[in-house]
């Protein structure tokens, strides 16, 4: 199958074609003619398939094809967990509306409200966004939403992960018509939460799905080591830093102070190592990412900020230097490298306070992994039994006497708040943490960004 025997317009056509675009995708050669018919989608397929155009394509069909039915409301409305992404897509939609009439502009948190006020008092025709900047402004009227004919949220899930579910219903609740219509994708929808999301904001929609989140990605080679500490983690990343051949490299590490550490460590041996975190501020996330898509870094180190979209073609390698705290985030991570049939090697470092999260990780994945090992840097930690056992052998060991007197005390649990620095300056609630409270690192601060 070709683009060209979706029966597209002429002039989206020629933008294809010129682009170099000839087969479609497999997500694309079901998601483009489903999106054609007007119907509402949930859409998931591995990550590097292609899913933006999917969604690009159908969107400039409709509106090249459709009259507007507003004069001044935009007609499609892009939105995503992270301005980085945001801002990928944008570039990309750029390709497509160059040389049309049709406008797009970019709406992020981080950046100068007011400028954005003029922007969308231009009256665009897309918007690519972050939600809580865009639904701020939706609140101040900057903008309306009554004329909307597509809404599209990439990567849903993380999306209400973020705690933008309140935002996103305020959007659609905006665009509240009989011919809006929406689509959502993901290459991880199949969770309790989404689906009860896309019952409430999309009509019958048609579910999508190519290959399931758990599939293997074949061309993805998984390895994983066992790590005792955090030196030991550190041993083994240059370990493989010297011996990979690699051309770009991400490494995932769960808190942002240790991404600042991590490449400050890395650049002092010579190597060219750079840290984004959602700490620093939009114009150095800017510059970083930047730099690092055009090959000026090899390394980059960050939290799962990035581990959502990122097409960056000559990643070929990814680290999980921790193991992400969100089981998904797991198959986003890794899918930074192996995008649209090349290859690539995720290697992950499971020490004692990630041995939870691998094992959500496999549970995920329904897997079981070995682990690999490097001569000269063998651990002792072998993972850790199951409870059961655990409570059993320690069972065992105490005296009778002793176990009667001692009562156990209820754990005090720390409630802790979070201040995110993005997808919109708002504050995020991170979902209900699937590890039991004992099995939190307290060393670490949890990070959302
Ligand atoms: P996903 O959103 O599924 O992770 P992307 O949309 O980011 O994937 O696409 C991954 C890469 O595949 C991008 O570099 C994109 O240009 C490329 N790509 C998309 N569609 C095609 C296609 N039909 N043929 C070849 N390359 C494609
Ligand atoms: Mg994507």
């Amino acid at each position: 199958m070709q683009f060209k025997d979706f029966g597209l317009d002429q002039r989206l056509m020629s933008t294809i074609e010129h682009l170099g675009f000839v087969e479609p995708t497999e997500i694309q050669q079901k998601a483009i003619p489903a999106a054609m018919t007007g119907q509402d989608l949930i859409a998931s397929s591995k990550t590097g398939s292609g899913k933006t155009l999917a969604f690009i394509i159908p969107a400039m069909q409709r509106l090249i094809r459709n009259r507007s039915l507003s004069k001044r409301d935009p007609r499609v409305v892009i939105l995503m967990p992270t301005r980085e992404l945001a801002k990928q897509v944008f570039t990309q939609l750029r390709l497509f509306t160059a040389g049309t009439q049709f406008q797009a502009v970019l709406i992020l948190g981080g950046e100068n409200f007011n400028d954005q006020v003029k922007t969308l008092h231009k009256d665009p025709h897309f918007i690519v966004a972050t939600p809580g900047r865009l639904a701020d402004h939706l609140s101040q009227g900057h903008f309306y939403l009554n004329g909307l004919e597509l809404l599209i949220l990439d990567e849903a899930d993380r999306m209400l992960d973020l705690g933008f579910s309140k935002q996103l219903k305020q959007i659609n609740d905006a665009a509240d018509h009989r011919k809006r219509q929406t689509l959502m994708f993901s290459a991880t929808l199949d969770h309790a939460q989404v689906n009860e999301f896309a019952l409430a904001l999309l009509k019958k929609p048609k579910r999508i799905a190519i290959g399931a989140a758990h599939t293997e990605h074949k061309d993805i080679t998984k390895r994983f080591y066992l790590c005792d500490h955090l030196d030991h983690k550190q041993a083994l990343l240059d370990h493989f830093l010297k011996t990979e051949k690699y051309q770009q490299v991400i490494v995932f590490t769960a808190t942002r102070s240790d991404t600042e550490r991590l490449a400050t460590l890395l650049s002092d041996q010579g190597l060219s190592a750079v840290a984004l975190s959602g700490e620093l501020s939009q114009s150095q996330r800017n510059k970083i990412m930047d730099g690092f898509s055009k090959g000026q870094q090899k390394i980059l180190i960050t939290t799962d900020l990035a581990s959502r979209g990122l097409d960056l073609i000559n990643v070929s390698h990814v680290f999980n230097f921790d193991m992400p705290k969100h089981t998904e985030e797991f198959v986003h991570r890794i899918g930074r490298t192996g995008r649209a049939g090349s290859t690539g090697d995720a290697i992950s470092f499971v020490g004692p306070k990630d041995w939870l999260s691998f094992k959500n990780v496999e549970g995920f994945l329904q897997q079981s992994f070995k682990f690999d090992v490097v001569d000269n840097l063998k651990g002792k930690f072998k993972g850790i039994k199951p409870k059961k056992e655990n409570v059993v052998a320690k069972k065992k060991a105490s005296s009778p006497a002793k176990d009667q007197n001692k009562k156990t005390q209820p754990r005090k649990v720390v409630k802790r708040t979070f201040v995110s620095h993005d997808a919109g300056d708002m504050p995020m609630l991170r979902k209900k943490t699937t590890l039991p409270i004992n099995e939190i690192d307290k060393d670490v601060d949890l990070e959302i960004d």
